[in-house]
């Protein structure tokens, strides 16, 4: 008797497990390692073939393997903190244009500009791409015949001249890390980055000639893109943080505005907060039903307390 009661146990607890999965389980992909608080705000890699192309398997498989680099390259620079890529990674987006269009059809007064506003135009147009879009910063590789690559303003273009090198087929510049870094580059500037403010002492930035030979394991981030790139909503920790003091935990995302939560040890008490400051060193979080503003250290040290929004803090918890 006991015998059949427990292999009913299991049994039912089996039926509510795949159950209970079922739903969720082709999400899992997409939202691997994040929260869906960042299910937008993504790294958007488009690449578009012209009308009179057809869709290079390697230009993609190069694209897949440059981007991730990227987001590697990012992620040790900034000691965890990097963006998160869409769902499917790249998205192949076909032209009704023809490849020699992005390079010639005179859209500016520059012609420098053409193969940018281009191929910028065109994923506008199909796709609704856009500078400064909240929920994406886009990168489109374009086989357009061209080879000014440039990002700015949320968005990066990328001629054929990048998609024959990262697949080591350029004809000057064979080496694929030369145009994966070029990519690093060119995303630092669509992120809001600028060249170094004193390029002579860093020849070997990412966001100066750092990618000419040195990239990934040379070139690096200044503590001026470090910066910027910390106020940035498309980085963030793919892991939870978790903050604990002697009564329970605090635990949230490195994201401004999105939930954390308090967790009481003694007894099933939440609170709800919302992630108001951020910096290297400190989190502060704000209380959403009462006037209470707490200030964590992220590794150790003291915390504070506001409860006059931010003009008078009192030491609270040490926190190691
Ligand atoms: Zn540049």
């Amino acid at each position: 008797m006991n015998t059949l009661k427990n292999i009913l146990t299991l049994l039912f607890f089996l039926i509510s497990i795949t159950s209970w999965c079922q739903p969720y389980s082709s999400n899992l992909k997409v939202n691997e390692n994040y929260t869906s608080a960042f299910e937008n705000k993504s790294v958007r890699i488009i690449y578009l073939v012209s009308s009179d192309r057809r869709i290079n398997n390697e230009y993609l498989a190069g694209i897949n393997r440059a981007i991730l680099s990227v987001q590697n390259f990012y992620k040790k620079e900034l000691n965890g903190l990097t963006f998160k890529l869409n769902n499917p990674i790249v998205e192949i987006l076909k032209s009704d244009k023809k490849a020699s269009y992005f390079y010639s059809n005179p859209c500016d007064n520059n012609p420098e500009n053409w193969g940018y506003y281009n191929a910028y135009n065109e994923a506008s147009r199909l796709l609704g791409a856009k500078f400064y879009d909240e929920n994406y910063t886009w990168v489109i590789y374009s086989d357009g015949p061209g080879d000014k690559g440039r990002g700015s303003s949320g968005v990066c273009v990328m001629p054929e001249d990048d998609l024959k090198g990262l697949i080591g087929k350029h004809p000057t510049q064979p080496d694929t890390n030369r145009w994966i870094g070029g990519l690093a580059h060119e995303l630092g500037h669509a992120f809001g980055l600028n060249h170094p403010s004193a390029p002579e002492e860093h020849r070997k930035a990412i966001m100066w000639t750092g990618i000419y030979g040195y990239y990934p394991d040379e070139t690096y981030l200044t503590q001026d893109d470090k910066i910027i790139l910390l106020g940035s909503s498309f980085f963030h920790h793919d892991k939870k943080i978790v903050i604990k003091y002697p009564e329970g935990t605090f635990e949230g995302i490195d994201e401004i505005n999105s939930e954390w939560t308090e967790y009481k040890i003694n007894n099933s008490t939440k609170y709800s907060f919302k992630l108001k400051e951020l910096n290297n060193n400190y989190i502060i979080i704000k209380s959403i039903d009462r006037n209470l503003l707490i200030k964590l250290p992220r590794k150790n040290g003291l915390s504070y307390l506001s409860l006059d929004n931010g003009k008078n803090w009192q030491k609270w918890w040490l926190i190691n």
